[in-house]
């Protein structure tokens, strides 16, 4: 598509979206008695207006219920967090008993650790991604260090990072899979952020995933910006685990739980450590009290405590709107509001003498979402403010990074056109 640097062009896309109408959805905060032009929904996603409506429903049970609600509720809490398993097994691509909502991010990767990081002397190295998100490094860190004094293995040698290459933004897919072969038998685990947080970089799962298993190791994905974000099929990928944030793409709130995926491969093996608690034991039997754990047959044998329901009635929500739109409109419209919002920056750029606008995250539309990370060359933290307070939401990384997600679901064509007059006003200001 020839696009234009016009509002008529930018309201003429608007016009044709298919997903226009869920813009109306969500809450956006205002500057200025607007609505904001919303770009970090990566880092938190906008309010759905129906998140209060089923927070309110769970309030009304449990003032009007009160114990009770667990059964007579009319979406009963004791079994609340089945009502996920077959919407979010659509958005990743799993079958409904292989996916499940509990904890938060890291809490899951952990506890999924615990089943698919069991080093041994000659099995104990864990690939990751250079840079990965801080959370992640720490878990590595120290899942490493608990096992290295029991197992005896060298901690400094167990994490493999995969880096850049000099002067290269993103990493290479031809590097990862190198290395794989390179660590060989001793590769216990690769852990991979599917979407680099940072530059948007979305690796290639299938193929990663395959030549891990080649080499007898698990690999497991930190979904938390894929989600709701890209294109996923874990079941068909054969990815061992994987574990998600709600909150960014997938709008449930602040601080909100995790989906969380094992591969139904898995689901029967007896060999696989893992903490138990009660909502992990046989349905049926659960409220029996017994003494022996029995774990319900799926992802939901991981399952630990009684589910936080105030917490899921949000994420509900936000899950049913994303399986009644459904992944393949929402990653359509991605692509074209994401290389509108390039064409954008690239015409602000030729526009205005002294801009240098250095886009890092790839090109092709396979290996990025929905997010653009650029480098703003010769720009200070001035800008970013600037932004801020004339309406646009955006983040910061130093040294002079911005991220801006032009989330599909509540962007507008619009939006994206508004930013470029802004932004440019920034720049010669
Ligand atoms: C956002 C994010 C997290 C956050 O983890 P929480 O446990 O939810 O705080 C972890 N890892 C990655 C890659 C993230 O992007």
């Amino acid at each position: 598509m020839n696009f234009q640097n016009t509002k008529e062009f930018a309201q003429e896309l608007d016009r044709s979206d298919e997903l226009k109408k869920y813009r109306n959805e969500f809450s956006f905060p205002q500057i200025n008695d607007k609505d904001v032009i919303y770009f970090t929904g990566n880092s938190l996603g906008l309010q759905p207006k129906k998140a209060k409506e089923y927070v309110d429903e769970v309030m009304e049970d449990w003032a009007s219920l009160a114990v009770e609600g667990h059964f007579y509720a009319d979406k009963p809490w004791w079994d609340y967090h089945e009502r996920f398993c077959q919407p979010l097994s659509e958005i990743v691509g799993g079958k409904p008993t292989e996916v499940g909502v509990m904890n938060t991010l890291t809490v899951n990767l952990h506890l999924l650790m615990v089943s698919f990081y069991r080093p041994s002397m000659k099995k104990y190295k864990i690939i990751c991604e250079e840079k990965a998100f801080p959370s992640d490094q720490y878990m590595f860190q120290t899942q490493v260090d608990f096992h290295a004094k029991n197992v005896g293995f060298d901690p400094k040698e167990a994490i493999v990072e995969i880096k850049r290459r000099e002067g290269e933004n993103n990493i290479r897919i031809e590097d990862v899979l190198e290395k794989i072969n390179e660590i060989g038998e001793e590769l216990a685990l690769v852990l991979i952020g599917g979407v680099n947080y940072y530059t948007g970089q979305v690796f290639d799962i299938q193929r990663i995933t395959e030549e891990g298993h080649k080499v007898g190791a698990y690999v497991g994905w930190d979904l938390a910006h894929a989600a709701g974000n890209i294109e996923l099929k874990l079941n068909e990928w054969k990815v061992d685990f994987a574990a998600w944030c709600s909150y960014k793409y997938m709008n449930s709130g602040p601080g909100n739980v995790s989906g969380f995926f094992v591969h139904e491969a898995h689901h029967n093996d007896k060999e696989l450590s893992r903490f138990a608690g009660w909502y992990g034991h046989n349905k049926e039997r659960r409220f029996l009290m017994e003494p022996q754990f029995d774990p319900v047959q799926g992802a939901n044998g991981w399952q630990i405590s009684n589910l936080p329901v105030l917490s899921l009635a949000p994420y509900l929500a936000s899950v049913e709107m994303f399986a009644e739109v459904g992944m393949k409109k929402i990653i359509k419209k991605r692509n074209l509001i994401t290389s509108y919002l390039e064409f954008i920056l690239h015409e602000i750029d030729k526009e205005i003498e002294g801009a240098e606008f250095e886009v890092i995250t790839p090109v092709s539309q396979e290996e990025r979402g929905c997010q653009l990370s650029v480098y703003l060359h010769g720009q200070g933290k001035e800008l970013f403010h600037f932004l801020m307070k004339n309406g646009v939401v955006t983040d910061w990384r130093e040294p002079n990074v911005i991220r801006l997600a032009p989330v599909p679901l509540y962007t507008s064509f619009e939006d994206i056109y508004n930013f470029g007059q802004i932004l440019k006003r920034g720049i010669c200001d």
